[in-house]
């Protein structure tokens, strides 16, 4: 028995998890573009395509007991290709960021790939990942149109290594980080997030390692978006501790450049004992120095529901339109209710803040 879909502009639904205030768009400007209220665009899209994972990070996910999405909840290839195109197409989105979960765990990222590249006006594609298996797969990635990576790796020391991602993984990552260099993917960036007591000694190091192998170090402050929910404010690693981490080996200068919405600010980095320039290292200050009055994303779940921010606490459910017949348009009218809706800010630094229920990995970084 089919679904009757509601015409015009219809009202998200909120499936997660408190229902909060759906957006009423009766003041919204009659444009086609992702806007919100505070005169934000989205352009930047953000996909998870699974929620499964094969690392188990402390900070993102529980050592176990997580239950993963059934493959029939989860968009199929094709669907993930529709639901770009209508942002493509109809909404202005201008990049898009594979992600998850472990968005090497799909089989056909090869496929969607392709299919995104194909539209028109091509977009940006990227991919976040853990790299493992990249080597295998980086070639045909690569070929089916693949711009850009960037790979998690919060140490280069095996021991720590295994104690964040709670798997005796390096070499495959580091082996992941070769074939992506190799198949020609570049920048390559590194995602780094700091631990207190666990890898912030291995800051300088990790750096240098970076940058010596010509990676784009980018150090992420520790967000609470942990399915243990043990994040701590007052122990968390700030984008002020990180610099003083480095202080002692590098000097940052802030690079004079427009951030163009981009969440890393960046500094030139100069060796102190050499006086030699070595690159650059990007700081992501999510929560010490939010980005969010420029932010310009929109997300969409492996499901088929769209996050209008990382610590949302609703979403608007697209799949079931989308399996019920919805048409382009009916779809791309919900998409720009939900976000209509979206905050002015994530709100961390407020005393009624509340962490999402959702970890990070079943959000999509
Ligand atoms: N599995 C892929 C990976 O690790 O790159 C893609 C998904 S992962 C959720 C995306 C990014 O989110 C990673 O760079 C990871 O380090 C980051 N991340 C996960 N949990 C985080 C947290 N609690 N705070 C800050 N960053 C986090
Ligand atoms: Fe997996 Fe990425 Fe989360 Fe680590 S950060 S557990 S690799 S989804």
């Amino acid at each position: 028995m089919s679904r009757r879909i509601a015409l015009g502009m219809p009202k998200p639904r909120a499936t997660d998890p408190t229902r909060v205030d759906l957006p009423d768009t009766s003041d919204r400007p009659d444009t086609p573009a992702l806007r919100d209220r505070y005169a934000r665009e989205a352009t930047d899209l953000r996909v998870s395509i699974t929620d499964f994972c094969n690392l188990r990070c402390t900070y993102c996910m529980p050592a176990s007991g997580l239950t993963f999405l059934p493959k029939e909840q989860t968009l199929t290839a094709e669907e993930i290709v529709r639901m770009v195109r209508i942002g493509v197409e109809l909404l202005g989105i201008e990049q898009v960021r594979f992600t998850g979960g472990e968005p090497l765990t799909r089989p056909d990222l090869a496929e969607i790939i392709a299919g995104v590249a194909a539209l028109e006006p091509r977009p940006d594609i990227s991919l976040t990942t853990n790299a493992i298996g990249l080597d295998q797969r980086a070639a045909s990635l690569q070929e089916a149109g693949l711009d850009r990576i960037n790979v998690s790796l919060d140490s280069v020391v095996s021991e720590t290594f295994e104690c964040m991602s709670r798997r005796p993984l390096l070499h495959r990552v580091l082996a992941g980080i070769e074939g992506a260099r190799e198949a020609g993917l570049d920048p390559i960036k590194i995602n780094a997030v700091l631990l207190p007591g666990v890898n912030d000694h291995e800051l300088p190091d990790l750096l240098d390692w970076c940058l010596t192998r010509d990676l784009q170090l980018r150090v992420i402050e520790q967000m609470p978006l942990d399915a243990d929910h043990i994040w701590d404010r007052t122990k968390m690693l700030t984008a002020a501790d990180m610099h003083a981490l480095l202080a002692d080996r590098f000097t940052l200068r802030p690079v004079d450049e427009d951030r163009n919405g981009a969440p890393a600010e960046l500094f030139e980095v100069t060796e102190i004992a050499t006086g030699a320039h070595r690159g650059r290292v990007g700081i992501i200050a999510s929560v010490t120095r939010p980005f969010c009055a420029d932010c310009r994303r929109t997300r969409l779940t492996a499901e088929g529901s769209v996050r209008t921010c990382l610590f949302s606490r609703e979403e608007t459910d697209l799949r079931s339109a989308l399996r019920a017949g919805a048409d382009d348009e009916q779809i791309a009218d919900m998409w720009r209710a939900a976000q209509w809706g979206k905050k002015p800010g994530h709100g961390m630094d407020r005393a009624d803040f509340v962490q999402p229920d959702r970890p990070m990995s079943a959000i999509g970084g």
